[in-house]
C-alpha cells in the first residue's frame, strides 16, 4: 500500500490555540501510527490575515510539543514552496484547468447583495449563492468589468456528492442547495481557500487530512474540485473541536490560549500533549507524555464525536 502522507495546514493569523494543538496531536498520530510522513503548509493565502512571525512560532509549538514533520517550514521537500502565498500561479494553472472545461464564470455581485439575497444555509451561517450572475452575456460581463472587478465562481452541478468520512461516517450534500457556485478567487485576485487546499493537497500527495469539524461542510465542494482537477481525493477524518467552558469555539482572533501563555502558567509540552490525549480519549488521566507515547493507544474509536467543552482548571488560563 502506498505510504500515507497527512499534514499541517495552520493559518497565520494568530498564535495556534487549544484546539489547533488538539487537531495538530491528532493528524500527527493517525499520519505517525501508519508509519506515514507529514508535510507542514503555510496557508498564508491571506496576506492581509496572516503574518511571518505566526506561522515561525506555529513551527516551534508543534516542535515544542515534540509534533514533528518531515517536508515544509525549515525542511526541504520536493513539493515546495510550502507556503500558499507563494504558490499563486500553480493556483492560477489549476484554475486554467476549469476555466477551459467552460465552468468558471465571473461574479460582480457584492457582499451586501449576496447576503441580502440568500439565506444562509443552516449551521454554518454561509451564504448559499442564489446564481446571479451564472448566465450574463459576454457584452453584460465587458460592461461591468469596467468598473469592478468579478470574483471568479466555479458552476457546482446539481448532483449529491457523498464520502464516507473516517471519523463522522457518510456525509452527503445536493450542491446546489449547500453551498452553490463557490468562489475559486476573489475580486482582490486572492485564491480562495476551496481551490488551494485541493491543489495543494493534491500536487503535494497528501493521502489523509486531518481537521476540524468546522471543514466537514467544505469537503464535497472540495471533492468535487479533486475530481475536477483529476487528483485522487485524500481520506478525510475530522475531529470534535475544543469549546470554551462558556461553549463557544476556540478561535485566534479571540486570543485563546496558545501554548506560550499554558507554558508561561507553569505546563510542561509533556502536561499539554497528556492533556490533550485524555480530552481525545486516549489516556484515563491526564498524566503527562510525549506523542510518542500515545501511539500505541491511538484509535479513532476512542476520539469523541461531540465536540468537547473544555473541562475547568485543566488548561489553567482557558476560562477568562
Ligand atoms: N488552514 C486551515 C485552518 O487553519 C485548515 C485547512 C484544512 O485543514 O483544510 O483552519
Amino acid at each position: 500500500m502506498a505510504r500515507v502522507v497527512g499534514r499541517f495546514a495552520p493559518t497565520p493569523s494568530g498564535y495556534l490555540h487549544l484546539g489547533n494543538l488538539f487537531c495538530s496531536l491528532l493528524a500527527w498520530l493517525a499520519a505517525r501510527s501508519q508509519g506515514g510522513k507529514i508535510i507542514l503548509r503555510n496557508e498564508d493565502l491571506d496576506i492581509e490575515r496572516s503574518r511571518p512571525e505566526y506561522a515561525l512560532q506555529a513551527q516551534r509549538d508543534l516542535e515544542t510539543l515534540g509534533l514533528l514533520w518531515d517536508e515544509g517550514g525549515d525542511r526541504a521537500g520536493p513539493h515546495g514552496p510550502y507556503e500558499q502565498s507563494r504558490r499563486f500561479p500553480f493556483y492560477q494553472t489549476q484554475l486554467e484547468k476549469l476555466e477551459a472545461m467552460g465552468l468558471v464564470y465571473p461574479c460582480f455581485c457584492s457582499r451586501a447583495q449576496l447576503h441580502a439575497a440568500s439565506a444562509p444555509h443552516a449551521g454554518t451561517g454561509e451564504p448559499v449563492y442564489p446564481g446571479t450572475c451564472r448566465n450574463l452575456s459576454p457584452e453584460e460581463v465587458a460592461r461591468r468589468s469596467q468598473t469592478r472587478s468579478p470574483a471568479l465562481r466555479l458552476q457546482v452541478p446539481a448532483e449529491t456528492l457523498s464520502f464516507v468520512d473516517g471519523h463522522y461516517g457518510l456525509q452527503s450534500q445536493f450542491l446546489p442547495e449547500a453551498c452553490g457556485d463557490f468562489i475559486l478567487r476573489r475580486s482582490d485576485e486572492v485564491f480562495a481557500y476551496q481551490l488551494a487546499v485541493v491543489a495543494d493537497d493534491g500536487d503535494m500527495g497528501v493521502t489523509q487530512v486531518v481537521r476540524g469539524n468546522d471543514l466537514l461542510s467544505s469537503t464535497p465542494r472540495q471533492l468535487l474540485l479533486y475530481l475536477l482537477l483529476g487528483y485522487p481525493a485524500p481520506q478525510f477524518f475530522h475531529t470534535p473541536l475544543l469549546l470554551a467552558s462558556d461553549g463557544r469555539r476556540l478561535s485566534k482572533r479571540d486570543g485563546d490560549l496558545s501554548l506560550q501563555g499554558l507554558l508561561a502558567r507553569g505546563l510542561t509540552p509533556q502536561d499539554v500533549v497528556g492533556r490533550l490525549g485524555f480530552l481525545a480519549g486516549l489516556l484515563e488521566e491526564p498524566v503527562p507524555c510525549t506523542p510518542q507515547d500515545l501511539l500505541p493507544c491511538f484509535s479513532w474509536e476512542k476520539v469523541p464525536r461531540r465536540d468537547i467543552l473544555l473541562p475547568p482548571g485543566l488548561f489553567p488560563g482557558a476560562e477568562r
